[in-house]
């Protein structure tokens, strides 16, 4: 036997109705928003991801699925799915179109790293990009979606954090205020963090490193180093979120885990899923395009990890629905009577009702069996006597209760 490699998952058809309901509801949630779904490849060059020196993350330092194909190019498989949308979005000229442009995806995400609970090698992101609008109100627009979705889905007990990280212009004048801290305390820090200091001080915040941790508590906050139009966009975000009537926190130690983030930051935490306990990040990114090779345009959104998603469900005890059951499962007695179910299932399939009959010339019992295995709404049984009369002895599964049924009126009947 092959087993499946580490740190990915198969879903399983008794399972797969959930991923669907996810998705749906992303789908239509993205919708309400004006979002189009955008699929962009499942690898790219590797420069897509790795934009020259400087990068400083977790992602692109140690987590990068990159190989060298067979023509000797660099290839990474998308550890996220914001810099192929960046990609995208300047390979096909569309700053030209109406802006923003905003999108949404669905797509699977590849990151080495040590598989555990909510944390896998292939895993799931819902995510949305706005690209081309620099008002507050687009971030905070952002934020809503991601908020509705967080709702809808039925996850309760997430907490929305946000934060502002500033432009390149102020972030400046925090990070050396974090140098001369963190200097201060360097025989402290772990290793990953000593590194840090000098690249991108702004990553020792999201350290989860105990001894870090505490030495973040008393760092410079961003907040009070902001210049007045980041603070003025900060300000308008939160107020618009009053406005919609979503709480929040702002909390000085989120920063997000990729470089290119400016400005608006945001996480929904939850409580219910223990460490790995983010289930959407997100953030504004108004230099990426621009790294890109693109015109200098704007652009925020977030990404939702599906997995961890339906792990806050299940933990919760909510339960999904499960509309891909068969709705009449045909028991035919003999031969004769197969035929009769092949005919009437055949019919109503093409009117688009969810039938199935027996294929493994099993007896009554065993079929009834069967049609409880998969749920079945009905079971239509048809023997000898129901097949000269013209009926099925149909009967509902859920209350166990039974009528014959002329062939005719099924046909045509509501299930
Ligand atoms: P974490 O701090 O948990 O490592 P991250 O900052 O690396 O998260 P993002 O890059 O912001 O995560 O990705 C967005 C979302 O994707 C996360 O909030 C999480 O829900 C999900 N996610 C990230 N990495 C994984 C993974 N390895 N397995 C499953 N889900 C993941
Ligand atoms: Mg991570």
């Amino acid at each position: 036997m092959i087993n499946i490699p580490k740190g990915t998952k198969d879903v399983l058809p008794e399972y797969s109705y959930k991923w669907q309901y996810v998705e749906k509801i992303a789908r239509s949630v993205a919708k309400t928003f004006g979002a189009k779904e955008i699929r962009t490849p499942t690898f790219e060059h590797t420069e897509v991801f790795l934009r020259g020196v400087g990068e400083t993350t977790d992602i692109v330092n140690k987590e990068m699925y990159t190989f060298l194909d067979k023509g000797d190019r660099s290839i990474t498989l998308k550890p996220e799915g914001t810099a192929g949308v960046a990609r995208s979005f300047v390979e096909n000229g569309m700053h030209q179109s109406a802006l923003p442009a905003k999108l949404f995806y669905i797509t699977s995400c590849f990151r080495y790293e040590r598989p555990q609970a909510g944390r896998l090698r292939e895993f799931h992101q819902f995510g949305v990009e706005f690209l081309g609008a620099n008002d507050a109100n687009i971030d905070a627009e952002t934020i809503l979606l991601a908020n509705s979705f967080i709702k809808e889905v039925g996850i309760k007990n997430v907490t929305l954090y946000i934060n502002s990280i500033g432009c390149k212009d102020c972030r400046k004048k925090y990070e050396e205020a974090l140098k001369e801290y963190f200097n201060a305390h360097i025989g402290d820090m772990c290793a990953l963090c000593k590194d840090r200091l000098d690249k991108n001080p702004l990553r020792i915040l999201d350290c989860k490193n105990e001894d870090c941790k505490k030495i973040n508590k008393d760092a410079p906050k961003i907040l009070d180093y902001i210049c007045d139009d980041c603070k003025a966009h900060f300000e308008k975000v939160q107020h618009l979120l009053k406005i919609a009537g979503v709480e929040f926190k702002v909390d000085s130690g989120i920063v997000r885990g990729l470089d290119y983030y400016t400005r608006t930051v945001f996480e929904f935490v939850s409580e219910n899923i223990g460490a790995q306990g983010t289930v959407c990040g997100g953030g504004r990114y108004d230099g990426l395009i621009a790294q890109l090779g693109g015109q200098d345009v704007p652009g925020i959104g977030f990404a939702v990890g599906i997995e961890r998603v339906l792990m806050l469900l299940e933990n919760t005890g909510v339960t999904i629905p499960n509309d891909g059951k068969v709705t009449i499962y045909f028991a035919p007695m003999g031969e004769k009577e197969g035929e009769k179910a092949f005919e009437l299932a055949t019919i109503l399939r093409a009117k688009g009702v969810s039938a199935d009959f027996d294929h493994m010339g099993r007896g009554i019992k065993a079929q009834f069996k069967y049609a409880d295995k998969i749920g079945a709404k009905y079971v239509a049984v048809i023997g000898s006597n129901e097949l000269e009369n013209g009926v099925v002895k149909l009967k509902n599964m859920a209350d166990g209760s039974e009528e014959n049924v002329s062939f005719s009126e099924l046909l045509v009947k509501e299930f």
